[in-house]
């Protein structure tokens, strides 16, 4: 049976599916079949970028599917080569031409792109596609604190989102606190920690306690926090398993365990230094 994710609100008045699917690695021919396995399952939202390389693979998937465009909501980001005001146009263009789509829910700022010191313009130019209707929504995603302060003090327009790395053993509770008081949505890259956290023992035991996979209990602790979660599958099994997760809850000893889970690396680039063209 498809599942009902949950939205939540953000601060511009939408409101964004709380779960959907991640495409980054997905090689653009296997991009359709994924996406339609997500639309039959219950998904609604897909997290795909520009840099991804598959975007007209989804906008293939989406069109296979006879929900409502209304009904759907589709995020890409800006890569890091086009900040700058022209040239962010120029990007969301070609998104827009690729996914065979009028309009995305959220264009994303991929990275903030340290040094290069040309966000802001970005900004600018995703603020003016806001109100022509490319995009419904406008945010960031590997924005540290001091970047958003910087958009929010420059521009005077706060983004809706901030799509960071963030699972049980990266738990950025710095991050989602400054965004609680400023109004940002929590979006968690690598919810699973890339796969690499499904056999860790805490997560196991719980998930023998509620009949559910250590994925469903990670899913599950995303959500209750309040995040919105993008897990990546190509294989409809595991799409499935990932969005059959409203049937439960997580208890809050669940919940501490999981949060006691010891801090470890970070498993992609540091914000700070990352700037790759
Ligand atoms: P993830 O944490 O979602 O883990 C995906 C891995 O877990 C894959 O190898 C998959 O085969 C495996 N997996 C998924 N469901 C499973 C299940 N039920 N059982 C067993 N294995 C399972 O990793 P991710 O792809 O890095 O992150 C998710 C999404 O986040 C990406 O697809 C992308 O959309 C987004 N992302 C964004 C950024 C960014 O810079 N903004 C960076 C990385 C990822």
């Amino acid at each position: 049976m498809a599942q009902q994710v949950p939205t939540i609100a953000l601060n511009d008045g939408t409101r964004m599916p709380q779960l959907g699917l991640g495409v980054w690695q997905v090689p653009d021919e296997q991009a359709s079949a994924a996406v339609q396995a997500a639309l039959e399952a219950g998904y609604r939202a897909i997290d795909t970028a520009a840099i991804y390389g598959n975007e007209e693979g989804v906008g293939a998937g989406l069109r296979t599917s006879r929900l409502a465009r209304k009904d759907l909501y589709i995020t890409t980001k800006l890569w890091n080569s086009y900040h700058g005001y022209a040239d962010a146009h120029k990007a969301m263009d070609e998104s827009l031409t690729k996914l065979g789509l009028a309009y995305v829910d959220l264009y994303l700022i991929h990275w903030p792109v340290a040094g290069s010191d040309r966000f802001v313009d970005a900004w600018r130019a995703m603020i003016e596609m806001r109100e022509d209707g490319r995009a419904r929504s406008i945010g960031v995603s590997n924005f540290t604190s001091a970047n958003l302060r910087r958009l929010i003090e420059g521009t005077g327009v706060t983004p809706a989102v901030n799509q960071i790395e963030l699972h049980p053993a990266f738990a950025q509770e710095d991050m989602r606190v400054f965004h609680a008081e400023h109004g940002i949505a929590t979006e968690s890259w690598s919810p699973l920690g890339q796969g690499k956290m499904l056999d860790h023992p805490v997560l196991a035991e719980i998930g023998k306690q509620h009949g559910k996979t250590p994925a469903q209990v990670m899913i599950r602790w995303h959500l209750q926090h309040g995040l919105v979660v993008i897990p990546k599958s190509v294989t409809p099994a595991r799409i499935r398993e990932n969005i059959n997760v409203f049937d439960f809850t997580l208890t809050a000893q669940d919940m501490d365990a999981i949060d006691g889970i010891p801090e470890a690396d970070r498993l992609g680039p540091d914000p700070e230094k990352f700037a790759m063209a």
